[in-house]
């Protein structure tokens, strides 16, 4: 047996970790983890060099330095509308992993209900579980999405702390209404309940949806926690700066939480950061990212359509969840260990993102932040999939 503590029960390896080890022991295209396999932005590593060179190389404040926390309000305020204070709401975190991890330790108890839309962000049920949580799962149904408001309201009783709602989604692209959002702000005002909110792919958005975060909602501001994270938008997923906008009485907790977790963020990439955001206002970048990704989106989702595998719709993330149900597959694992194997082309099994993966459609995921040249490939691997011997096909031929 291998040693552990209970509260690693059933966490093995993540599906990413599994799936980019799969994807390089057979030379597939990986499709499967959700990174760029661009550069990021040159002006941002520029950045990143001349804060080395400058020796912000010690320790940042703990909650990270003024002027990237500075220029966090600024940005958020500027495209949300909502004022933010630099001193007393923002924390810079370890990316929104760890923004997430500080935010349930510091305001969930043992025994405390954690209301989260599944499919789900694979972290969302070890962290709520490493802090004492119970997972208290609310589908949202295929195609587009959305939640039984009824299935929402009877989640919500005595014993709910707090609900994560992730927007834009991973994995499934959705982007949370207004109007799904007012409800989920009532059900939290009503039994008094906090919020956490997962924006981390705010700034990538399609067919005109806009990001909506649940903070800004009427008597929304006090009760959420708002994360976020540089990894996507400026496409440097390995930097893993990241921060937490709460009101001042909920920053206090995550503040305290987070200076025992890793006390503070890599100095030099903080200051980078800092430049990027607010190079970006300035500079269009956000308009240019959207826009880029929407290529992107468009080739991947040719490519699998021509594979034979429709597309759900997709608002936001880098992300297509594509429907393999007629491949005959009994389950979406099994089809990605031939996608991997086989067609040479890995994606994410979605049933890693259920409480129960019984419950999982048969769906692949697959990541669109890759080069076009990627997505190319990937395409031409993808279009062998009609005349291969799936498991559809198998049988039809055994009928015959
Ligand atoms: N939340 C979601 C929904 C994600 O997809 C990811 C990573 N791709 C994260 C959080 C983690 O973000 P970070 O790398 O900043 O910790
Ligand atoms: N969030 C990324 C994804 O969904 C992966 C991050 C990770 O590997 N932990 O693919």
């Amino acid at each position: 047996m291998v040693p552990g503590a209970r509260r690693l029960e059933g966490l093995g390896v993540t599906i990413f970790s599994e799936m980019t080890r799969l994807a390089i022991a057979h030379g597939a295209i990986n499709l499967g983890q959700g990174f760029p396999d661009f550069p990021g932005p040159d002006f941002v590593k520029e950045a990143a060099v001349a804060a080395i060179r400058a020796d912000l190389n010690q320790y940042a404040p703990s909650h990270g330095l003024p002027r990237l926390r500075q220029v966090i309000a600024r940005s958020f305020e500027q495209s949300y509308g909502h004022p933010v204070d630099p001193e007393g709401e923002v924390t810079v975190t370890t990316g929104a992993t760890e923004g997430l991890h500080a935010a349930l330790l510091a305001l969930v108890d043992p025994g405390d209900e954690v209301i989260v839309f599944e499919p789900f962000y694979d972290a969302y049920l070890a962290q709520i579980r490493f802090a004492g949580g119970v997972p208290r799962p609310v589908t949202l149904w295929p195609p587009d999405w959305r939640f039984d408001p009824d299935e929402l309201a009877g989640a919500f009783g005595p014993r709910t702390r707090a609900v994560i709602v992730n927007t834009p989604h991973n994995p499934t692209g959705k982007a949370f209404t207004r109007d799904e959002l007012a409800l989920i702000a009532a059900l939290c005002q009503e039994h008094d309940v906090l919020a956490i909110t997962d924006e981390v792919y705010d700034r990538i958005l399609y067919d005109g949806a806009v990001h909506i975060p649940l903070a800004t909602l009427p008597g929304m501001w006090e009760r959420t926690i708002t994360l976020n994270s540089t990894g996507k938008t400026f496409s440097m997923t390995g930097w893993k700066i990241g921060w937490a906008i709460a009101p001042p009485p909920l920053t206090q907790a995550i503040r305290t939480a987070h200076q025992f977790i890793t006390f503070a963020t890599a100095t030099p990439f903080q200051e980078a950061m800092a430049v990027a955001l607010e190079h970006a206002a300035e500079s269009g970048y956000y308009a240019e990212l959207a826009a880029a990704y929407s290529e992107r989106r468009e080739a991947l989702r040719r490519a699998l359509e021509l594979a034979g595998l429709p597309v759900l719709p997709c608002l936001g993330s880098y992300f297509l969840l594509a429907d393999a149900s007629g491949l005959g597959f009994p389950d979406d694992v099994s089809l990605c260990r031939y996608l991997v194997t086989e067609v040479g082309v890995a994606a994410i099994p979605p049933s890693a993102f259920y409480a129960d993966p019984a419950r999982a459609p048969v769906l692949a995921r697959f990541c669109f932040a890759k080069r076009l040249e990627t997505i190319q490939a990937a395409a031409e691997r993808l279009a062998r999939l009609p005349d291969m011997n799936t498991p559809a096909k198998l049988a039809h031929a055994a009928q015959r």
